[in-house]
């Protein structure tokens, strides 16, 4: 659609942006940083008469310490993710997966809420914040709740939040003692080329060295961020060297759902996931191993 067609609304609260939406319904979509909504727009994968603005509300910026985890605004970029303190200390794999996404001017602009609301299946944080048993809060006038991420996602481009909800932040808790996690991706290009595949993989190393906990989850292989369960049941009570670290990525593999397209057929995907598996594990052992998350 041609973008002089929409009207632009700016909200400076959230009872603002909620206003408008109950005024524009079906014909109006919120606007966080836009590097995804006027893609889509420019290229009719969706038609919006109205646009609303929330990048005034104060209350969805910032990034802080909340009771036991780090509370990360919706509004917060990629760039300010991939650049904090805060979070290089505590989730060393989330600075990795913002750090690798897009391009500077990219990551100045998308947000933290843009890449979990767009749903896309290859966006990078979803299955990051997915082994760390993050959570979402949504808002509207009737109340806020707050949702583990792994239930977020139904489909491609499909959540479980209605359109008059506004994501408000992402909540992600302190992880266990030796707790590591890590994120591999292969994309076509070092810059603004999305993921072709990805794994994370988060473990908890028990004090005798064996798996307490494994998670790993896929992106850009199936049409939503998908839990391996049982590559996870493969790994806990084991010690994480080669011959399970293998026996995962296989189940990886056998997990995978992959597409053929442009960047790669379904084949190739699949091959990635196992190499991704592995190094995605190897990396978490390392940082769970070390105390680095
Ligand atoms: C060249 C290019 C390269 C890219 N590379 C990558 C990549 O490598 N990895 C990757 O994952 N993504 C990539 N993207 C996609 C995009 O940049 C990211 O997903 C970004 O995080 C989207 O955030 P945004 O703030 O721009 O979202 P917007 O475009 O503003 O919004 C996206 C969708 O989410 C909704 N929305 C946004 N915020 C909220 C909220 N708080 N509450 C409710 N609804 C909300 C909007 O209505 C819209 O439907 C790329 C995009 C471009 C153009």
């Amino acid at each position: 659609m041609n973008l002089s067609q929409v009207e632009v609304h700016e909200a400076s609260t959230l009872q603002q942006a909620a206003e408008l939406m109950a005024r524009w319904g079906d014909q109006a979509r919120f606007l966080a940083g836009g590097t995804g909504l006027v893609v889509d727009l420019k290229t009719d994968r969706y038609w919006a008469g109205h646009v609303i603005s929330i990048n005034r509300i104060t209350a969805l910026r910032g990034l802080s310490l909340a009771d036991g985890g780090v509370r990360i605004g919706a509004l917060t970029t990629l760039n300010q993710l991939a650049r904090s303190t805060l979070i290089r200390q505590r989730f060393p794999a989330l600075v990795e997966a913002a750090g690798e996404m897009a391009s500077p001017q990219i990551r100045n602009m998308g947000t933290v809420g843009g890449n979990i609301v767009g749903a896309v299946p290859c966006a990078d944080l979803p299955p990051v914040l997915t082994v760390m048993h993050a959570k979402v809060s949504l808002w509207s006038p009737e109340g806020q709740r707050v949702i583990p991420i792994e239930v977020f996602f139904v489909g491609p481009r499909q959540t479980v939040r209605r359109s008059d909800e506004i994501l408000t932040e992402i909540f992600v808790p302190d992880p266990q003692a030796r707790f590591g996690a890590a994120y591999a991706r292969f994309g076509l290009r070092e810059a603004n080329s999305v993921a072709v595949a990805g794994v994370a993989a988060g473990v908890v190393l028990r004090e005798d060295g064996k798996v307490g906990e494994a998670r790993i989850c896929l992106n850009a292989v199936a049409s939503t961020p998908k839990m391996v369960a049982a590559a996870e049941s493969l790994l806990v009570g084991e010690i994480l060297d080669e011959a399970p670290i293998a026996r995962a990525a296989e189940a990886a593999m056998a997990a995978a759902q992959p597409i053929s397209d442009v960047r790669g057929t379904a084949e190739f995907r699949r091959e990635l996931v196992g190499v991704l598996t592995r190094r995605a594990l190897i990396a978490a052992r390392g940082r769970a191993a070390g105390g680095t998350q």
